[in-house]
């Protein structure tokens, strides 16, 4: 944007905790792993909304990367992703390096309980300790009045702020709508790793998910024949392979038999190598 300074890039620890006692308050932050796209961009806009400082980590965490072949093929572009956060108006880029985050005799993990045993969570062994842990380091570090988490990882909004209740982190979780391509494909920094072939199918999990919605609607309210639905619309698509799809109890993430308040449908499949996820809140 003509006229908008670029934001304050930042590398250590020392730095960001430098740079932000002399920031106004409140602070906002927003952690992602770069390879920036709208969805991120729309929660920077919100921390811009509410916020006097804003401050975007990217830091592609290798705790939360259950395959080496995912960290190491996850998408980097640094440069794009300091315009395109200088653009949306960050103050500020905290963008460590492995070591400055887990320094040599790191021994701390986060790990919350029963909400990371079910779906991402049985599906990724480790993935929850990977992001609890550095979401703790980065609220600790730039103590910030708000974070910005999108319901796109719904499982992780709901991890994020049951550690942030339990340890008394004072930091309010934010949670952002899913921003979705014009097809319906939410966004996502893997999508680009997708085959054009995979790219043309992938839409299938919001096609699966409106199909569950349709007949919850229509009056539905069996947990079962909804995740009946969605299986059904993702068989007709052969590239994609479901990995689970759920109707679960938002709070718990437990399953339900029977839909009788809010409920989450989700699901994970895999066109080859790239693992996407997505999910649509009842009612
Ligand atoms: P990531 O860089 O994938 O770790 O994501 C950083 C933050 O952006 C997380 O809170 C995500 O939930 C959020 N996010 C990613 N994709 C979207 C999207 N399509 N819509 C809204 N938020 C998103």
């Amino acid at each position: 944007m003509a006229g908008t300074p670029p934001p304050q890039i930042v590398r250590t620890r020392a730095e960001l905790r430098a740079a932000l006692s002399a920031a106004a308050r409140p602070v906002g932050l927003v952690p992602t792993m770069g390879a920036l796209h709208d969805g991120h961009i729309s929660l920077i806009r919100r921390a811009r909304a509410e916020n006097a400082t804003v401050v975007i980590s990217i830091f592609v965490n290798p705790r939360q990367f259950n395959e080496a072949a995912d960290f190491e093929k996850y998408p980097r572009d640094e440069a794009a992703d300091v315009r395109l956060v200088g653009g949306a108006g960050a103050d500020l880029v905290f963008a460590p390096t492995v070591e400055e985050i887990y320094p040599a005799g790191f021994q701390t993990t986060v790990r919350v309980g029963a909400l990371t045993e079910s779906l991402e969570g049985a599906a990724r062994p480790g993935h929850f300790e990977g992001v609890t842990t550095v979401v703790a380091i980065l609220l600790g570090l730039s103590g910030a009045e708000r974070a910005y988490f999108g319901q796109k990882d719904a499982q992780q909004l709901l991890v994020v702020r049951r550690m942030a209740a339990d340890l008394g982190i004072a930091t309010e979780i934010v949670a952002c709508p899913i921003v979705r391509e014009p097809d319906g494909l939410a966004l996502s920094s893997r999508n680009v790793l997708l085959s054009p072939e995979a790219r043309a199918a992938a839409p299938v999990l919001h096609r699966a998910l409106m199909a569950a919605r349709a007949a919850y609607d229509a009056g539905e309210r069996d947990g079962e024949a909804l995740r009946a639905a969605m299986r059904a619309t993702l068989a007709a698509e052969p590239l994609g392979t479901p990995e689970y799809v759920s109707c679960a109890d938002p709070a718990t993430l437990v399953e339900l038999n029977r839909i009788g308040g809010p409920a989450l449908l989700s699901m994970a499949v895999r066109f080859g190598r790239v693992r996407l996820i997505d999910n649509e809140p009842l009612p």
